[in-house]
């Protein structure tokens, strides 16, 4: 079972945000920006280059999650970003597929 799977099943703790019957939202626990929001699907799927054709209408309701909880975070109108880090270049550290949202101040580019 991975970290977030835990996380989901409430055996370890975390600041949740948001939730559906789908998805999760939580604080990232060493937070990059003034808001660092991580949001996973509550199906165990790896990471992006993982996904199925079956999982379209899921990866949809995480983008619209996405919209919501930056929303619900106040960074709509100040703008933020999206980013899911794939496998080991990619820089992935847990094995479960998650969008971290970043906002709340001015984020450089390009990343390291
Ligand atoms: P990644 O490096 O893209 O796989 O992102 C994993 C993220 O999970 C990192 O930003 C970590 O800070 C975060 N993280 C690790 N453990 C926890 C935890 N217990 N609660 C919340 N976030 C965590």
């Amino acid at each position: 079972m991975t970290l977030f799977e835990k996380i989901i099943a409430r055996q370890i703790p975390a600041q949740i945000v948001y939730e559906t019957a789908d998805i999760l939202a939580f604080r990232d626990i060493q937070p990059q920006a003034p808001v660092h929001v991580l949001v996973i699907p509550k199906k165990p799927i790896v990471r992006l280059s993982a996904a199925s054709d079956e999982d379209a209408v899921l990866l949809g309701k995480l983008m619209l999650a996405i919209r919501d909880v930056a929303a619900q975070e106040g960074l709509a109108e100040g703008g933020y970003r999206v980013v899911t880090n794939n496998g080991d270049h990619g820089g992935q550290t847990v094995d479960h597929l998650h969008f971290h949202v970043l906002g709340g101040r001015r984020l450089s580019w390009p990343p390291g």
